[in-house]
Parts: C-alpha cells; sequence; structure tokens
C-alpha cells in the first residue's frame, strides 16, 4: 500500500534500524521504545489488522513467532523473559495499520497490561 508507512519500511524507502528479515517478514527497532528491547515484527505482505488475518497468512503469521523468537535469543531476553503483543484496532491502541508484533523485554512486565 503506497501510504502506509510500514509498506515503505518493508519496500526500503524510508529507513528504520532494521534487525532481522526474510522474504517475508522483517524486524526494526521501534521509534519510540517502551522497554530496553523494543522490536516491531511485520510482514512484508500489508495486512491491515489482526482481523484480516485469513487461513492463508497461517505460515506468515508463524514465521513472525519464529523471527520473534530468533530476535530474543539475539538480543539476550529469551531467558529473562519477553512479551510479544499484537494491537487490534484502535480500542487496543493500534496506531499504524499494518500487523506488527511488538516484541518488548529487558525489564520486568507488569500484568494486566495498561
Ligand atoms: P501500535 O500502537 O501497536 O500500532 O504500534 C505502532 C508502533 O510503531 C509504535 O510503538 C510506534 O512507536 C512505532 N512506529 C511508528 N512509526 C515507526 C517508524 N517509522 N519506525 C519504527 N517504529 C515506528
Amino acid at each position: 500500500m503506497t501510504d502506509c508507512i510500514f509498506c515503505k519500511i518493508a519496500a526500503g524507502t524510508i529507513p528504520a534500524n532494521i534487525v532481522y528479515q526474510n522474504d517475508d517478514v522483517l524486524a526494526f527497532r521501534d521509534l519510540n521504545p517502551q522497554a530496553p528491547t523494543h522490536i516491531l515484527v511485520i510482514p512484508k505482505k500489508h495486512i491491515a489488522t489482526t482481523n484480516d488475518i485469513t487461513a492463508k497468512d497461517a505460515a506468515l503469521i508463524g514465521q513472525m513467532y519464529l523471527a520473534a523468537k530468533q530476535i530474543a535469543k539475539d538480543e539476550g531476553i529469551a531467558e529473562s523473559g519477553y512479551r510479544t503483543v499484537m494491537n487490534c484496532n484502535r480500542g487496543a491502541g493500534q496506531t499504524v495499520f499494518h500487523i506488527h508484533l511488538h516484541v518488548l523485554g529487558g525489564r520486568q512486565m507488569n500484568w494486566p497490561p495498561g
């Protein structure tokens, strides 16, 4: 999508601090980190919200979690603990309408989330 900021990052037309990528997914550091490690994992394909995921995307969503697992290991937070979150729609705090898995760690995470 031409007006989607995460599509532009995936296309390389705007910069990001990329930490991981393969043919289908990309991960980069969040511009406004909420934890010492805060990385966003996105599919290169545009999917606006989790409501728009279809059965055909099952392997792609799995790849996002495999990327998160690898990133957590690389960032040294796999054993101490980390949180993976996908916000869906404005009521959950979604502000960028291209799905992204937040990977947060490096500090104690509280529950329930705000
Ligand atoms: P959400 O509120 O769940 O939609 O998360 C969107 C996230 O994207 C926020 O944590 C923002 O800080 C982050 N963000 C927005 N634009 C950029 C960007 N250009 N590069 C990196 N992170 C971004």
